[in-house]
């Protein structure tokens, strides 16, 4: 189990358990927060599954070359002083993101510092003053860079690369190198992976719309972060900033996961006509199909309720289970199941001894899942047993087989979180083995786990 896998480029935690998973290779991807299970291949072209807790996805965005014979702001500046003047140009191509306002100031100051005797022209449309910007645009400026606001139409370049500006109270044609802000581009792939994690790509193909300054590398999916490579067009991206954030925030997270909100959203598998609707308009990536329920499932970790799978689905599937808080005494809860456990409960002899358990009949032991488990855990028991049929007896076929990979995750997943360990026990009984039944329920009752 890993703490975070990277998809892209991996960044070093000397804390957290990490893996770095090739975007291109990346295959699929289950589960929620604490619990996502990815497929991807390996070096060798093998097929692996891992699971984590929390996903970063860090994809570099592609930077797009400026026009022919010009210099990025990524380049580096000419070594010789072989021309007039250096003219930078910001914003050409459409608005640029605002770290290239940073980038550009940076560079036209080493330009007026290593030629302070050629005048270096700055264009822009949009200065964004952000970080340390309004500094190095102050020390631009005493420097005698000049600055020149423009808009669209009012600064062309021609094929021969001259530049000329033209404004009610100014006319320039200039003759120099040209240093221009390249456009960012969404990566290669990233839709690929946007649809493999279930994550809402903004209008311009990056995975944030236009408003990253708050929380800025927090995607739709609970658990799932996107670092400043791979998202919007205006973004200042400060990554170092970004991942120490982040990786400080998944941290604190996988100390303690809880449910965003208090009732649950349930899908009734019986009604569930799997048309995708539900997933496709779940803003938060909550909804996955439940292969063995051939069913969609909520995944309540990741839910935040916003109700827009309940009133979009078709089939009226969807529904709100309110949360029971009343905590029992014990807080020791059995779940039986009924063509086994509950008939050897009835046989049973000397039930008082057992008046503080909370007893439930279950219509299978298979029918519990994951998301039931760990509502009873959080509002009404501290310990849980499930008990269910023989595999030959099941009525519900693999009932047993499904409950006890169902309590092993459950149980894996707590002991990862610091939650405790054998907190849920499954166990096989037959309608005749009330004396069995009894020893077993003492035994629990006393916290011995291995029954
Ligand atoms: S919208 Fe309703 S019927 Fe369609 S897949 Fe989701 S739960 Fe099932
Ligand atoms: S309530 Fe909202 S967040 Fe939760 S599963 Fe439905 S659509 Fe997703």
């Amino acid at each position: 189990m890993y703490d975070v896998v990277f998809i892209g480029d991996l960044i070093e935690s000397p804390t957290l358990k990490s893996l770095k998973v090739d975007p291109e290779l990346l295959l699929r991807c289950r589960g929620e927060i604490g619990d996502f299970h990815l497929t991807y291949k390996d070096g060798d072209g093998k097929v692996r599954e891992v699971k984590t807790g929390t996903i970063v996805v860090n994809i570099t965005a592609e930077r797009e070359k400026p026009l022919p014979g010009v210099l990025s702001f990524e380049d580096d500046l000419p070594e010789g002083k072989e021309v007039d003047c250096l003219i930078f140009i910001q914003d050409y191509q459409t608005i640029s993101p605002a770290i290239m306002s940073n980038r550009g100031l940076k560079m036209a100051i080493s330009a007026a510092k290593k030629f302070p005797e050629i005048q270096v022209y700055y264009f822009y449309r949009s200065m964004r003053f952000i970080k340390d910007n309004d500094r190095l645009f102050e020390e631009a400026r005493r420097l005698g860079i000049l600055f020149l606001k423009y808009e669209k139409g009012n600064l062309v370049i021609s094929a021969a690369g001259e530049v000329s500006y033209n404004r009610e109270d100014i006319s320039l044609r200039l003759e120099g190198k040209i240093l221009m802000a390249p456009e960012i581009k969404p990566a290669e792939g990233l839709e690929r992976v946007a649809r493999i994690l279930n994550l809402e790509m903004g209008p311009a193909g990056f995975l944030q719309v236009e408003n990253v300054y708050l929380q800025s590398t927090l995607s739709g999916r609970r658990g799932v972060y996107i670092l400043g490579g791979s998202r919007g067009p205006t973004a200042y991206s400060n990554l170092v900033e970004e991942a120490e954030y982040t990786l400080n925030e998944i941290g604190f997270l996988l100390q303690d996961i809880k449910p965003l909100v208090n009732d649950r959203r349930e899908v009734d598998d019986q009604k569930c006509i799997l048309c995708y609707t539900c997933y496709r308009i779940c803003p938060h990536g909550a909804i996955e199909r439940d292969e063995e329920l051939d069913a969609m499932k909520v995944l309540n970790l990741a839910c935040q309720g916003c109700n827009a799978c309940i009133s979009h689905c078709p089939a009226s599937a969807i529904s709100i289970v309110e949360d029971n808080n009343e905590l029992i005494e014990t807080g020791l809860r059995v779940l039986m199941c009924e063509n086994s456990a509950r008939t050897a409960w009835e046989r049973m002899a000397g039930k008082d001894r057992f008046s503080d358990l909370k007893i439930e009949t279950i219509p299978c032991a298979g029918s519990i899942k994951k998301e039931d488990i760990y509502h009873y855990l959080r509002n009404s028991a501290d310990r849980l047993l499930i008990l269910g049929c023989f595999e030959e007896s099941c009525k519900h076929l693999s009932g047993d087989r499904k409950a006890y990979r169902i309590v092993n995750e459950v149980n894996e997943r707590l002991k990862v979180l610091n939650l405790g360990e054998n907190r849920v026990i499954f166990k096989r009984l037959a309608p005749r083995m009330e004396e069995d039944l009894a020893g077993l329920l003492s035994r629990w009752k006393e916290g011995n786990c291995n029954l």
